[in-house]
């Protein structure tokens, strides 16, 4: 089966390194899959995404590619100079924080929402509708209004669900996994990583299904249930990797443990995370998914449950660093 059709976006393979200061402290064998590296537009594993949905926008022919997601979102700082490069336009519907916080739970210190990657996708041109905060549905409703009122105007809109989590995402991200296996000199025993909408999992559990190597996604979202959401959407992917075992939700391991406070709201471990790997190694972390995730990895080898050849998979995230001064 042929491979879907894909656009040059990223300077792949990403490079693949150890971590020696955190590996003798921590006493395991701990290495770094760089997707903060991709050289695009500030790096981030939506670029990767990018590279199958925007060639599968052009071969529908599509005018105008329309998304949601958070103000803070990776995703549209992507996919905006992604459209624009390819005569795209791009507009998306944006919520300051698409998260409902429990009541008696203290309000986030004051976010700077206007710069990092807010700033960025202006800067691409995308359209951003920034509505007032909500739950993810009524985000996901004000999108759909949005691609109806411009498929009324006669634009042939090309629709992306939150973060590219349609089957090409997934996609990429199995490609992704076999990079790191062509990469890799021996197996790793854990692949660790932020998940959230879902198609960096999904492609690389697909990737990995029946090899000895584990995938654990650190959730960025206090919603368990995803793992169904991941279920459907490895339905999609498998169809188009013939042979390959159609995984179950079950076949998901995604650790609820280390959101913190919510969605978009940074963690007092993830924040203490970001210190340990700057000072150690150098390497900066976001404070959104990246910092929880890499905070989850070092209770889990505190734990034991995680242990041996270790690879953390850095989704990128970076610019979100500078929405958050305050909470750091
Ligand atoms: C989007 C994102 C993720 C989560 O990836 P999904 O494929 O949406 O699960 C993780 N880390 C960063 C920095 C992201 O921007």
């Amino acid at each position: 089966m042929a491979a879907l059709p894909k656009v040059n976006l990223i300077q792949a393979p990403t490079p693949l390194h150890r971590l020696d200061g955190l590996s003798s402290d921590l006493k395991v064998d701990l290495w770094m899959k760089r997707d903060d590296l991709t050289g695009f537009a500030m790096g981030g594993n939506k670029g990767r995404k990018l590279e199958y949905l925007i060639a599968d926008a052009l071969e529908q022919n599509a005018e105008i590619v329309v998304t949601c997601g958070a103000l803070q979102s990776n995703f549209i700082r992507q996919l905006g100079p992604a459209c624009a490069m390819h005569g795209l336009d791009c507009a998306a519907v944006a919520m300051k924080l698409p998260f409902d916080r429990p009541a008696g739970q203290p309000e986030p210190a004051p976010m700077e929402a206007e710069n990092g990657n807010a700033l960025l996708s202006r800067l691409s041109g995308v359209d951003l509708r920034v509505i007032a905060d909500g739950d993810w549905e009524t985000l996901f409703e004000a999108m759909e209004d949005l691609a109806q009122e411009l498929e009324s105007q006669g634009r042939h809109v090309y629709r992306v669900p939150v973060g590219g989590s349609a089957v090409a995402g997934a996609y990429a991200f199995y490609e992704a996994g076999l990079e790191l296996q062509r990469q890799q000199t021996r197996p790793f025993d854990y692949v660790v990583f932020a998940s959230s909408s879902g198609s960096t999992q999904t492609g690389l559990a697909y990737a990995f299904d029946g090899t000895r190597t584990r995938i654990i996604g650190v959730c960025s979202d206090p919603e368990p249930e995803m793992v169904e959401d991941f279920a459907t959407l490895g339905r999609g992917l498998s169809e188009i990797l013939p042979g390959a075992r159609v995984l179950q939700s079950s076949d998901f391991c995604l650790d609820t443990r280390f959101v913190g406070s919510g969605y978009g709201v940074p963690s007092e471990a993830g924040s203490t995370a970001i210190r340990t790997l700057l000072q150690r190694e150098g390497i900066l972390l976001d404070p959104i998914y990246t910092a929880k995730a890499f905070s989850g990895l070092l209770a889990m080898v505190e734990e034991g449950s995680v242990g041996g050849r270790v690879l953390f998979w850095h989704t990128g995230g970076l610019p979100a660093l500078f929405a958050y001064p305050r909470n750091l």
